[in-house]
Parts: C-alpha cells; structure tokens; sequence
C-alpha cells in the first residue's frame, strides 16, 4: 500500500496524523496519506512566503522558468500510466477516461503555458497625449493558495499551478481529502524536476481546518478555489478580513438547448456524454437538456435506450464506461435529490436507485438517472446534484429555450444544438453562461478560457486570460520627455 507524506520546502513531510484513502469501486483502502495540522499549516506558509520575498524563482529568467516548467510536463508524461491508475482507483473513474484525459491534459496544460507565457507578460505601451508612456506591466501575484476539489484532482490542481508557477509565484496546493493521491504524486514529480525549496508545498487535509486556515491567512496574497458554491462563498466571507485577491470556479446547472433542425444522432450521443461522463460529477455538466416540441420523443427514446445500455462497472476495468460516485456520502445526497424530485411531482423514466448487481455492492455506484415532468419551481431544476442525474424537459419556440435555460442561478455553460450555426451564435448571447459550446460538448482548450458567471463564480481558468489572473497589473507611467526610446517590447515579470 502506498504511503503519502506531505511536501513543505522542498522536503517530505509525515505527520502523526493519517487518513486512509478509499477506492469508491470497491470501498476498500488504497493508500495512506499523512493529514497536516495547523503546525504544518504555518510551515507550508512561512516557506511559501520567505520563497517568494527573498527566493530566486519570480527572479530567474522567463528561459529558467520555462525550463523548469517543461521538466514538470515531462515528469507527468514519464508517469502517466501510473498516475492515471492511481487517478482512476481513487477517484472511481474509468480507467480510459485517466489514462486518455485526464493525464494527458495534464501534461499538456503545462506544455501550453511554457510555450506560450512570455507572450502574454508582454506589457502593453500606451502613450497618452503626447505627455506620457505608460507601461502596462504584469508582476506575480505573491503567494497562491490552490484548493482543487475531487472530480478531476490532478487536471485542476495542473491548470492552476501551470499558470501560478509560470506568473513567477510560490504556491500552497490543497487537493480535496479525499482524492489527495495524484497530487501528492506530482509532488514528487516536481521535487524531482529541482523546483527551488518553497515554491510548491503541497499539503493534504480537511478543508474547515487546513483549507480555512490557509485561505484565511494575511501572508497569503490569492487564493484560487474550484469547488462548490456553498463552499465558495464561505471562503470570501471569512477571507475578507485581510484584502485579497480570488477566483472562484463554482458549480453549475447547465442547460442544453436541442433544436427540431440537429442532427439527432449527434446531439442524442454527445449530450449522454455531456451528462454521465464521470458519471455526471462534472461542473460542466449539462443536467438540464430541453428538446424542441418537434424531436421531443424521438430524442427522448433514443437518449433513454443508450443510458440504459451504458455499462457499469469498476474503474480499473478496460470496458467500463460509468464508475461509482466518489463516495457513500455523495451517494446518498443524489439519492435525496431523486426522493425530494419525486415527492414534487418529476417522474424518472431510468435509472435511479442503487445497481443490485452482486460485482457492484461494494462501491459506490448509482444507476445513470432520467427525469422528466420537471417545473423551475423545483429543486431538481434549480440545485446542482453533482451525479449522473439528468433532466429532460421540452420547449415549442426561441424564447420559452432561452427562459428555460436562463432559470437558475448559476452561469457557468450551455450547449446549444442546431444545424443553423448563425442562428445559434446569435442565441449563444443571450445565455447567462461563462461558456457556451454549439454543435459540441465539454470542448476545454489550453488556449482558451474558461469560468462562470453567476453564482458559478469569477475569474479564469486557461487561456491568456486564465494565465494573467495569476498576476498583477502595475501602471508604470513615465514623463514621455524623459523615456525617448519606449520599449515596445517590454515585460515585467517580478
Ligand atoms: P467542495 O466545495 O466541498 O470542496 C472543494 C475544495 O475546497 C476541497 O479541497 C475542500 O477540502 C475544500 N474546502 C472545503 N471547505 C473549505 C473551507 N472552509 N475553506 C477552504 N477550503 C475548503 O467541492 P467538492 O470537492 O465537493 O467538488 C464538487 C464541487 O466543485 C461542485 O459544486 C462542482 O460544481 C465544483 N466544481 C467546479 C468546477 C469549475 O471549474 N467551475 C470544476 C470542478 C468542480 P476537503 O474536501 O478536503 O474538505
């Protein structure tokens, strides 16, 4: 059994207190983790600190970095089929999702961000009236707490650290305890790689103890949190005692808009993926799906024959295309949505309850799950569920789609399927949506970005823009009598 220590200024660190890891397939543990307290807590931030105040990484060469930055990816690629096994049996993935996903993305977010960040520290250069050259420059933000939740550990804990290491930051990295593995795996993968002591720590444990007491600490300057809204708007609350700067990547409840003119096929397949892929635990994920009067029960059949066919099973299997639920707990809390559903009135016409399959009874499975007969009045409409549970509602005309869609509190995507491209992009606009995919689903590029608007949160992940939250941005104005030779080509990166 593999056994995890925490990773504070460049040394692995066990602590007396440990946690055994569960594989939701079978219930049974994994590994063992050590579990920091508050003294690991102030280590992990005085190391952070003191490397980045008196450190050489914001002061090394964009060329250093990059290099450094590289090796990571490298480490990630080297190890993949190792880490996407441990992703799989701590998370409950299917192993195809890790192995083709999830790993690779990884390694590819930091391939995108060494290739591309001295492009976007470029400092733009305003002269103002003849008077003036001000320099728009980019520092690093200081120290960054990361907290990651547990449906893609290893994917966000990447996206944030590729961006936070390469502004020239030292980070705290927080994975959610309970899918600690992977990332405590890429901490050795960085040690490896000769990051200076300080730069990442990473620490494992409870996020009302740990999480908190990071989140909520003065040295710390950004914290970039992914997790649920509830949680969310906790950390600003209590953080706001000392000023500082956040993004906040919450949760969802998507709608797809399916048009009478798509291709139905298409949209049937990609939209059972767009809701039971990680077996629906996906912000992303499109739990409401409302169908045009006109394709209505064809897309409904369709769409209900294929869920039942999909194939239940344990992560580590090659032919498994649903895994369980991340845990007992998350178990219960989808099927006390189903029961509350119900009692309002919704009808399910598959799935939902627990699999009776005798390989099953030890994980953490539940059925792919259909509801129709859904009002925005109910719960089911309106709270994000987090499981592979699904609504499917219908619309006659343009405007009812865009209020259906638009009834809920979150913002963080929708998909709109329709053969008139134009006519989709123009309704893309009207969406309360940080994203909105047409023809497609679940399409996340290193060049893009990508976040909610909403209750799902602010700020970016990816992309330039995901890249240059992770910065500051500093005005350096000069008397343009005195600067005859402005820098054109001029960055700032401490
Ligand atoms: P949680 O909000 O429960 O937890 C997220 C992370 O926050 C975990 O590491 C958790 O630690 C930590 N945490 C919990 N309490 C605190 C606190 N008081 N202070 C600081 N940190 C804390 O989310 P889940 O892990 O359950 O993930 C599911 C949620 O994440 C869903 O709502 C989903 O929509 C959202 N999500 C959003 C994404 C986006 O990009 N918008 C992407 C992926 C998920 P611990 O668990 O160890 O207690």
């Amino acid at each position: 059994m593999n056994k995890y220590s925490l990773y504070i200024n460049g040394k692995f660190v066990e602590t007396k207190e440990k946690q055994n890891i569960i594989n939701p397939s079978t219930g049974r543990v994994i590994a063992e983790a050590s579990v920091a307290s508050l003294k690991e807590v102030e280590l992990a931030i005085s190391s952070a600190r003191a490397a980045f105040d008196k450190g050489p990484w914001r002061n090394l060469s964009l060329l250093e970095r990059k290099a450094y930055i590289f090796k990571i990816a490298q480490g990630i690629l080297d190890n993949a089929g190792e880490l996407a096994a441990l992703e799989s049996a701590n998370t409950g993935k299917p192993i195809k999702e890790a192995t083709f996903m999830d790993i690779p993305s990884s390694a590819k977010s930091f391939e995108h961000i060494a290739n591309n960040f001295e492009s976007y520290l470029q400092a733009e250069v305003v002269n103002v009236n003849n008077e003036a050259n001000a320099y728009l420059s980019r520092e690093s933000a200081g120290v960054v707490v990361l907290i990651v939740p547990w449906n893609y550990p290893l994917l966000i804990a990447c996206w944030k650290l590729a961006s936070a290491l390469a502004a020239g930051n030292t980070v705290i990295l927080k994975p959610s305890s309970l899918t600690p593995v992977s990332v405590l795996e890429l901490a050795k993968i960085i040690n490896n790689a000769g990051l200076p002591a300080g730069v990442v720590n990473v620490i494992n444990g409870s996020g009302s103890i740990v999480g908190e007491a990071l989140c909520a600490d003065k040295r710390v300057d950004m914290i970039s949190f992914t997790g649920s809204n509830e949680v969310g708007r906790h950390i600003l609350e209590y953080s706001s005692k000392n000023v500082k700067k956040s993004i906040m990547e919450l949760g969802g409840k998507s709608a797809s808009l399916v048009f009478a003119d798509t291709d139905i096929d298409v949209a049937v397949n990609s939209s059972l993926c767009s809701i039971f892929l990680n077996q629906g635990q996906m912000c992303t994920a499109m739990s409401r799906i409302f169908i045009q009067d006109e394709i209505y029960n064809r897309f409904v059949d369709e769409f209900v024959k294929k869920a039942k066919r999909i194939k239940l099973g344990s992560s580590d299997n090659h032919e498994t295309q649903m895994g369980p639920l991340i845990s007992d707990a998350q178990r219960k809390k989808v099927s006390a949505f189903l029961e509350k559903a119900k009692a309002e009135g919704a009808k399910v016409i598959c799935g939902g309850k627990i699999p009776e399959s005798i390989e099953l009874k030890n994980g953490y499975f539940f059925e792919p799950t259909v509801i129709i007969e859904v009002n925005p009045k109910m719960h089911i409409f309106k709270e994000e569920v987090f499981g592979p549970v699904v609504i499917l509602g219908r619309f006659s005309n343009v405007e009812e789609a865009v209020e259906l869609a638009n009834a809920t509190d979150f913002g963080l995507a929708c998909c709109i399927w329709s053969s008139n491209v134009d006519f989709a992009k123009e309704l893309s606009r009207r969406i309360n949506s940080g994203t909105c995919w047409i023809n497609t689903y679940g399409m996340f590029y290193n060049e893009l970005p990508y976040g909610g608007v909403k209750q799902s949160g602010f700020g970016k992940e990816l992309g330039k823009e995901g890249f240059l939250e992770y910065t500051r941005l500093k005005n350096i104005i000069v008397d343009q009598s005195f600067d005859s030779k402005p820098l054109v080509n001029y960055w700032y990166g401490f």
